[in-house]
């Protein structure tokens, strides 16, 4: 497409306009890389972020503990506090976010529609899909009665669990993530076994390098996994206690004891939302022209995993991301489609570092306030606060807590007291977790008067929250 010269109109302030210039869905890194070229081209881009649909606000990256190959971290940083960075930074240029899931898309009209799971239906001249991938499953005849109970798609998630301490671990998978998760649960199981389904691990030389030198790490080469079952030594019948393998050479099946089970076998692109939409490959992926972010769909444009089966990084995924939006800038400028905004101020404030929670002891405990942290919070709260009380259970290294944190401090925050909160690290205090009965990270007890009203695992809508407590506290 050869360049126009802009007929763009501009408008005074980020006010919404009918039609969006730019509509981005997925907040991974390619997606926010796109809402930050975007928005400091004075694009005043939307970026639906995603809830539950194909992954978490964040993306992958929410997922992951170190990232050590990020250009611009010397020592590593880690992948949550890399994804708010991102979030930050397109926020401060004036991005604004919809914490929302993109649940239909009609691209057949134009502006193009997507309706959102908050029941919005948003217009736009143009589209950046980001939306990334997210992790297969196995679908053995018992995954579903032990899922959460011994098995898991995120060690990073949920290897911190007191079910997993000291306990025989596995793993099924053979690239990066399934020898990186191996040497992470090291850290707190007793022994790991990889199993794999080809005689070799595709993943990078340092990776295999790393799983192949560790002593705590065994690896069952051309196994396939048939099944899972309960019980085992502890006996604990609804808790994973074996897997069931079958060697895909000799044919004979064998029963390997574990409490933990780790799927890292790979990703689905996330584009259910595209079918009959838009050209896709057999494999799911967004086809673009070759090296660039345009799809076959004049105005739509593709920016990370959800077009890439290759390289899938983060650099990469940041890097079509920018492609992405500039791409996108000039298609707008060349159909005379730009609203842009005009920045009363220059150069936006500082985003400034992220505010921590304390761990609250018996000096700095406030019995009024709506969130702390730590057992001693835990304690107090639980025998004297007449309030609904909100328990979060979370893990350093646990994406999925770190997005459900601040919804729920919202949630407390629109209720104006009427509930509180206290978030509990379970790998800082894993007796408690025990104690709770508490499996795995992000999980949230509900507890009135000293009674557990309601759980609930993994991120839920602020919605559900909300309702439950008000349950309990109907409005004076
Ligand atoms: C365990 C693990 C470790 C990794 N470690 C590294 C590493 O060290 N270095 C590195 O460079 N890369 C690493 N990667 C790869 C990297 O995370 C990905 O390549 C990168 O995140 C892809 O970015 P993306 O923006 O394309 O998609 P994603 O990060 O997958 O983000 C997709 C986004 O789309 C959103 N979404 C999906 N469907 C919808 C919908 N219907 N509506 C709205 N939003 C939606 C999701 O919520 C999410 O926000 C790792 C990946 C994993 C799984």
């Amino acid at each position: 497409m050869g360049e126009a010269p802009s007929q763009s109109v501009e408008t005074d302030g980020p006010q919404r306009t009918p039609v969006e210039n730019v509509v981005i869905i997925g907040s991974g890194p390619a997606g926010y890389t796109a809402a930050i070229y975007a928005a400091r081209a004075n694009l005043n881009p939307l970026l639906i972020t995603g809830f539950q649909a194909g992954g978490i606000p964040g993306g992958q990256l929410m997922t992951t503990t170190h990232v050590e190959n990020y250009p611009g971290f010397p020592d590593g940083i880690l992948g949550p506090e890399l994804m708010d960075r991102m979030k930050a930074q397109s926020v401060r240029w004036g991005t604004h976010l919809v914490e929302a899931d993109a649940e239909r898309v009609d691209l057949s009209v134009r502006p193009f529609r997507i309706h959102t799971s908050e029941a919005q239906t948003i217009h736009a001249h143009t589209l950046i899909l980001a939306t990334g991938a997210s992790a297969n499953r196995l679908h053995l005849p018992q995954e579903e009665r032990f899922w959460s109970r011994g098995i898991s798609a995120c060690a990073i998630c949920d290897g911190a669990t007191p079910q997993f301490r000291r306990e025989e671990l596995a793993v099924v998978g053979g690239g990066d993530s399934a020898c990186e998760e191996a040497v992470y649960l090291t850290k707190y199981g007793s022994h790991v076994h990889l199993i794999v389904r080809s005689d070799r691990l595709r993943a990078s030389a340092a990776m295999a390098d790393r799983v192949l030198a560790n002593p705590a790490i065994s690896l069952h080469w051309n196994r396939e996994l048939l099944d899972v079952a309960g019980g085992g030594a502890a006996g604990d019948a609804d808790w994973l206690g074996s897997i069931i393998l079958r060697d895909r050479i000799g044919g004979g099946t064998e029963n390997l004891p574990v409490r933990g089970l780790f799927y890292a076998i790979g990703h689905t692109p996330n584009t259910s939302l595209l079918q009959g939409q838009i050209p896709l490959d057999e494999r799911g992926y967004l086809v673009t022209r070759p090296g660039r972010p345009e799809t076959e769909l004049d105005g739509v444009f593709a920016a990370g995993d959800v077009a890439d089966a290759e390289w899938r990084q983060g650099i990469t995924a940041a890097a079509s991301g920018c492609q992405a939006a500039l791409a996108a800038e000039r298609w707008l400028s060349h159909h005379g489609l730009a609203v842009t905004v005009r920045r009363e101020v220059v150069e936006p404030a500082p985003a400034g570092e992220p505010m921590r929670t304390l761990e609250s002891d018996a000096d700095n405990y406030n019995p009024e306030a709506l969130w702390q942290k730590g057992a001693y919070a835990l304690r107090k709260l639980y025998h004297d606060s007449p309030k609904p009380l909100l328990v979060v259970y979370t893990s350093p290294s646990c994406g999925p807590c770190h997005v459900l944190k601040p919804q729920l401090k919202r949630v407390l925050q629109e209720l104006e007291s009427r509930a509180q909160g206290v978030e509990i690290d379970i790998e800082a205090d894993p007796e408690i977790a025990l104690q709770a009965g508490v499996n795995g990270t992000p999980t949230v007890q509900l507890f009135l008067a000293k009674e557990m009203k309601q759980q609930w695992r993994g991120v839920k809508q602020r919605r559900e929250f909300r309702d439950a407590i008000e349950a309990l506290t109907p409005p004076a």
